[in-house]
C-alpha cells in the first residue's frame, strides 16, 4: 500500500510498498478515508520534535473498519470511525478516565499513530485497541478526520475556561488556521463570549469574520495589543487562546489578558514565556493543554452531528503530501488540508 513516511529531518517520502498489517487481539485495521494535515507535523518534520523516524505520518485519522482481531467486540466491518490520537497505556488513572492525552506513561512512549507509530497517511492503518475508536455514524470520514485534533484540541482548551467565557466577557483567539477556525465555531456553539480573532493575513481575518468573530485584528500590527484593549476596555480579555505559540503571540496574549483570566498556550511554535511579577495581571492561569480526552472526542462528534461545527477542508491525494506541507508552511491552507488515499 501507499504510505507517507518520515525518513529524517525534512525528509518525507511517499512509498508504494508499505505492508498492510493483520490485526491481532483487540487491534483494528482501518481503511483510511482521510488524514488531516496538522501543523504539528511541521514541527516534527522541520524541527525534529520526535527522536524517531521511519514511521507513517498522519495523526488526524478517520476511516472504515476493514478487519478486526478476535477480541474486538461491538464493531462490524464497514463501520465509520475516528481514531483517537494520543495513545496512552490504557490502564493508569488518567487513561481509565479517558484522558490518555495525560497518560502517566507519556514520557516512556511515543504519542500515538503518526507521532512515532504508523499513522493514517496511508491506504490502511492499524489501531492498537478498539478502545481508541469513536463511531461517527453517518458523518463522512474525509470531512470528519480533523475532528480528532483540529476540533478536539480547541474543544478541550475551551472547556477548561468555560466558567469564564460569559456573554459579558471577551475571548481572544490567536491564529485562525486548522485549530483556530474550529475554535471560533466552538466558542459560538458553547459560550456567549465576544470573540476577537487575530491572524496575519487579510483572507484569514475575513474567514474569521465568516466563522463568527465579532472583531478581527492583524497581530503583526505593532499596536495590535492597543487595538484589542480599545475593544475590551479596561477589563481586557478574560481568556486568550494562542494557536501559534511564538514569542510575539505569547507577548501579545500577556498584554491583553485580564486579571483572573486564562492564558492558554496551544501552539507549539517554540516561544518563550518570560515571567515577571508585574508583567502579568494577578490571578492569571497559564496553561499548555495537550489534545483532549476520548469522551471529549465523543462530545465533539456530537457537535458535528448537530452541524454546530464544520471543518473547512482542502482535499489532496497522498502523493501530494509534500506540496501540502509546503502550503501549510506558507500559511496558505484555508481550514484544514486532508489527504485522501
Ligand atoms: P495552521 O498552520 O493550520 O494555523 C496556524 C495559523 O496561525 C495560520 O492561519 C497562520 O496564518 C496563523 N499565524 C501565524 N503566525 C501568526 C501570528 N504571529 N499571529 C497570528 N496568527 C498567526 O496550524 P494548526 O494545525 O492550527 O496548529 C496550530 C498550532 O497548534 C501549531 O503550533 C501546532 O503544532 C499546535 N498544536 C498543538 C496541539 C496541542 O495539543 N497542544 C494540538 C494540535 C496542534
Ligand atoms: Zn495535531
Ligand atoms: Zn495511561
Amino acid at each position: 500500500m501507499k504510505a507517507v513516511r518520515l525518513f529524517g529531518q525534512k525528509d518525507v517520502r511517499v512509498v508504494d510498498n508499505a505492508e498492510i498489517p493483520t490485526p491481532k487481539g483487540d487491534e483494528v485495521l482501518l481503511k483510511i478515508g482521510g488524514a488531516g494535515v496538522c501543523h504539528s507535523d511541521l514541527h516534527i518534520i522541520d524541527d525534529g520534535l520526535l527522536p524517531v523516524s521511519g514511521f507513517t505520518l498522519g495523526h488526524e485519522n478517520a476511516g472504515w473498519i476493514e478487519a478486526m482481531g478476535p477480541a474486538v467486540k461491538g464493531y462490524k466491518k464497514g463501520d465509520a470511525v475516528l481514531v483517537y490520537g494520543p495513545w496512552g497505556c490504557g490502564h493508569c488513572k488518567p487513561c481509565q478516565e479517558s484522558k490518555e492525552n495525560y497518560c502517566d506513561h507519556q514520557s516512556e512512549t511515543y504519542f500515538g499513530g503518526g507521532l512515532g507509530f504508523n499513522g493514517g497517511m496511508a491506504d490502511y492503518m492499524l489501531v492498537p485497541s478498539s478502545r481508541l475508536l469513536v463511531p461517527i455514524h453517518d458523518l463522512d470520514p474525509v470531512i470528519a478526520a480533523p475532528l480528532t485534533d483540529a476540533a478536539l484540541t480547541p474543544y478541550s482548551a475551551i472547556k477548561r475556561s468555560l466558567h469564564k467565557l460569559m456573554p459579558d466577557e471577551y475571548v481572544v483567539v490567536i491564529g485562525v488556521g486548522g485549530l483556530g477556525h474550529v475554535a471560533l465555531q466552538l466558542l459560538r456553539a458553547t459560550t456567549g463570549a465576544a470573540i476577537i480573532a487575530c491572524d496575519v493575513t487579510a483572507d484569514k481575518l475575513a474567514f474569521a469574520k465568516e466563522l463568527g468573530a465579532g472583531y478581527t485584528i492583524n497581530s503583526k500590527d505593532p499596536d495590535a495589543a492597543e487595538q484589542i484593549q480599545k475593544i475590551t476596555g479596561i477589563k481586557k480579555a478574560k481568556v486568550v487562546i494562542d494557536f501559534v505559540g511564538i514569542n510575539s503571540t505569547i507577548a501579545l496574549g500577556t498584554k491583553v489578558v485580564s486579571l483572573d483570566g486564562d492564558l492558554t498556550l496551544v501552539g507549539l511554535g517554540g516561544g518563550r514565556y518570560d515571567y515577571t511579577m508585574m508583567g502579568l495581571p494577578f490571578g492569571v492561569s497559564i496553561s499548555n493543554p495537550y489534545w483532549g480526552s476520548r469522551t471529549e472526542l465523543m462530545e465533539v462528534v456530537g457537535l458535528a452531528l448537530q452541524k454546530k461545527i464544520h471543518i473547512e477542508i482542502e482535499k489532496y491525494p497522498l502523493t501530494e503530501a509534500n506540496l501540502v506541507y509546503d502550503r501549510l508552511r506558507q500559511g496558505k491552507i484555508k481550514g484544514r488540508a486532508v489527504l485522501v488515499p
